[in-house]
């Protein structure tokens, strides 16, 4: 089979490797039918997650049919359509039974990671019957691909980690596949007010498209002034940071209102300053996290009944084999006009 493997910062490669096996009676392997690229992706290419071998096959996000599955897999069996989660769940540890799947002793996320991904023909999945789930049949399976990860990373660390309600003002800094679909869950809640803050005009006016009430660009260096200006000096209940620079946070840090919640879902690779000093007496609240994806049941059934459109966020497809372009085009998303790319193979 093929897959596109991790060759050191900067390089991957479309190579011939051979198919996954089973390895434990939990296992199944996967023939992936579609699959996509993350902005973590990026982070691996750019070397920024060391643990990430030469050699590795990258990707964990996807769907695909059951080839194989292992003598204790009770829930899947050959021919099944299944989404592939982000995230590995024995069922059975400390942080499983508290449906904190993302710090499982046995899992978390591990695909594309430690251990092979989704950017292949086939991929094996480690406990199958608690990490992934069966396609209802006559969904939009690009659709289902946005909750492999984005969709529920959105949800759980942002929108519900920051505690939106109905009525609140929010703020999402940061336009790309993650916080547009923070925008598209938060909507679930009905905030009043959705203001969008990203550097590029283009992903500002979909989001328009999307639900958001304001847009600013932030490019000018005034976002902070301009949230401000739009909530009578006031500042948003949330604020959720998809972006994970030290310069999106303190949009973040300084645009709470008393008794507001920042909800980090960005992945930093620097220190941020922490305003402390000016905080400490807001009655605000800052959360961090890496996805459980233990909302995917709820999403699944929201994608079902069309209260929640993730395909919207599908701007280009390529074939499988086509994936090094996916990649180019996915690196240069505003030059590209690129959200989420899709890669086939059926
Ligand atoms: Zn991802
Ligand atoms: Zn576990």
């Amino acid at each position: 089979m093929n897959a596109l493997i991790f060759r050191g910062p900067g390089k991957f490669e479309w190579v011939e490797k051979d198919k996954p096996t089973i390895q434990k009676p939990t296992d199944v392997i996967v023939k992936i039918t579609k699959t996509t690229i993350c902005g973590t992706d990026l982070h691996i290419l750019g070397g920024d997650v060391p643990a990430v071998t030469d050699g590795r096959t990258l990707g964990h996000e996807g769907v695909g049919i059951v080839e194989e599955a292992g003598a204790a897999v009770n829930n899947f069996k050959p021919g099944d359509r299944v989404l592939i989660s982000c995230v590995t769940s024995c069922g059975r540890c400390e942080y499983c039974k508290k449906a904190m799947y993302a710090h499982c002793e046995d899992g978390g996320w591990i695909l594309g990671h430690l251990i092979d991904g989704t950017q292949a023909e086939y991929v094996r999945i480690p406990y199958a019957d608690t990490s992934m789930y069966h396609i209802p049949s006559g969904s939009d399976e690009e659709a289902l691909v946005m909750l492999s990860d984005i969709l529920p990373t959105s949800l759980e660390i942002g929108v519900i980690n920051g505690g939106v309600q109905p009525g609140d003002v929010i703020a999402i800094v940061g336009a790309g596949p993650v916080g547009m679909s923070a925008l598209l869950t938060a909507q679930l809640y009905s905030p009043a007010e959705i203001i969008m803050v990203d550097l590029d005009d283009n992903r500002l006016e979909l989001s328009k498209k999307f639900g958001a009430t304001h847009t600013i660009n932030s490019s000018e260096g005034n976002a902070v002034e301009r949230v401000m200006a739009l909530t009578d000096g006031k500042g948003v209940d949330v604020a959720i940071e998809a972006v994970g620079f030290p310069v999106t946070f303190d949009i973040c840090q300084q645009i709470l209102k008393p008794g507001g919640r920042l909800a980090n879902v960005g992945v930093h690779g620097k220190p941020v300053e922490l305003h402390l000093e000016k905080l400490w007496i807001r009655n605000v609240k800052i959360t961090t996290g890496l996805v459980s994806t233990s909302m995917t049941p709820m999403l699944l059934k929201t994608v079902q009944s069309g209260k929640i459109k993730p395909e919207q966020l599908i701007t280009h497809r390529f074939p499988l084999n086509q994936i090094a372009e996916a990649y180019e085009v996915f690196k240069n998303a505003a030059k590209a006009k690129a959200m989420k790319v899709i890669l086939y193979n059926d």
